[in-house]
């Protein structure tokens, strides 16, 4: 069974940062199945050795899924020399190993989870697994049932393959038009490039869901929250 040093198991579950742990685990503070523990790395069980901070039982949760409602002027990776990152967004949690499910472009906001399931990842990005992806889209002129017909047959964007069939709802086709598209991919900039090949403009770009996930209209831009256990069943 995987092994975690003490420390760590703590800082993963948030209790307090890494240096604060070490010492409160050098005062005694910290106990491991009722002995108090003087080592911080000493090395434990997640869901075998019980941990006490404090007297408080502290369990482990491997996995972790978070709802991010992402801002535009974000990138979406785990770190990167220039940019501000979307974990940058979540200051509050100390795990190492979380990452964003799929990248949503600098300037493209909504709906982004991050965790630290592989596994799931795979499966809602895997074009196999056929998971629909919505965004709200802006496009920059109008947009016409010429359009959605080039969307359901797939488009030649440069790619070595053609994208596969996606949906195009017109929500209002104008100076301006809104539309809403499903993919079940996702290449780089796709929908930006889809449009592209039909000359026109996507001028502002939103992901509503994914899958059975939904954004959380209650969170602002940069705000993010936990997924609900029922959420988690729904997805994993
Ligand atoms: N398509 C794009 O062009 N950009 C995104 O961020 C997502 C889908």
């Amino acid at each position: 069974m995987k092994q975690l040093r003490l420390d760590k198991y703590l800082s993963d579950m948030n209790v307090e940062t890494r240096s604060r742990l070490k010492q409160m685990i050098r005062k005694g503070q910290v106990t491991v199945n009722g002995e108090a523990a003087t080592r911080p790395e000493m090395k434990v069980v997640p869901g075998s050795d019980r941990i006490c901070v404090l007297g408080n039982p502290v369990g482990y949760r491997e996995l972790e899924y978070y709802l991010l409602h992402k801002p535009a002027g974000v990138v979406s990776a785990t770190e990167d020399r220039r940019d501000r990152t979307v974990l940058d967004l979540l200051p509050d949690i100390r795990r190492d190993d979380l990452f964003p499910v799929g990248r949503l472009d600098k300037d493209t906001e909504g709906l982004l989870l991050i965790t630290n399931d592989g596994s799931l990842a795979h499966k809602l990005l895997s074009p196999k697994h056929h998971v629909e992806k919505v965004y709200y889209a802006e496009i920059d002129g109008p947009v016409t049932e010429e359009d959605q017909k080039r969307f359901k047959e797939g488009i030649d964007i440069g790619d070595p393959t053609n994208t596969l069939p996606a949906g195009l709802d017109i929500l209002s086709s104008g100076e301006t038009s809104r539309v809403r598209v499903t993919l079940t991919e996702g290449r780089y900039h796709q929908i930006k490039r889809m449009f592209e090949a039909s000359g026109k403009r996507v001028v502002y770009l939103k992901r509503l869901s994914m899958g059975p996930l939904a954004l959380d209209e209650n969170l602002r831009k940069g705000e993010w929250r936990s997924l609900t256990p029922e959420e988690i069943q729904l997805i994993t």
